[in-house]
């Protein structure tokens, strides 16, 4: 059973705890840094990622978690979450931090704010033929996409779903779709 961290900071950590504890994986609040021991992948979830990144570092976090991800730590990241594994925030905080860990550019809100946000049926190949059905909330664009990202989905020509290795930022939030195959497509790589 692999133990996987989610991410318990600040937004929505809760309902991906619950799909991956359905996929049958040991789920942990991640909070502080001893909670990072053991985990085999974590989850960095959607909320406010200028926020996320205060906490990160008021918690001690950023660093300990930086070299998890530097070290090949599988990560799932979804809306804030994918800004914090990007490479570079356009319109964020100029105090806030990112990991880089998958090499794109993400400008925040960039799908309109709350108003704006909206559900689609996304083709995912990687998924399988199905469509996903993807709930945008005030969700990120991606700007650039370096060599080594693969998009695995677009909406309306711009990326919104990003592999580089065992990191996968999605602009969405699958944990609020009754479609667990994005969770089971990273615990495959777990
Ligand atoms: N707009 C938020 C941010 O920039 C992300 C929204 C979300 O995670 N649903 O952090």
């Amino acid at each position: 059973m692999p133990k996987v961290g989610v991410l318990a900071l600040q937004g929505a950590w809760a309902r991906h705890a619950e799909v991956l504890s359905a996929l049958g994986a040991h789920t942990v609040a991640v909070r502080g840094a001893q909670d990072l021991s053991g985990l085999d992948a974590i989850v960095l979830p959607g909320g406010e990622s200028t926020t996320i990144s205060m906490l990160l570092e008021s918690s001690g976090l950023f660093d300990p978690l930086a070299a998890c991800l530097a070290g090949g730590m599988a990560v799932l990241g979804t809306c804030a979450g994918m800004i914090l594994l990007a490479a570079e925030v356009m319109d964020g905080r100029p105090d806030q931090r990112c990991f880089g860990a998958v090499d794109i550019a993400v400008r925040r809100n960039a799908f309109g704010r709350q108003v704006d946000s909206f559900e689609t049926e996304l083709a995912v190949p990687a998924l399988g033929t199905g469509a996903f059905p993807a709930v945008f909330i005030s969700a990120p664009t991606v700007e650039r996409a370096g060599a080594a990202v693969d998009v695995l989905a677009e909406v309306d020509g711009r990326a919104v779903l990003c592999r580089q290795g065992p990191a996968l930022a999605a602009a969405f939030h699958p944990e609020l779709s009754h479609d667990l195959r994005l969770h089971e497509l990273f615990l495959a790589g777990v």
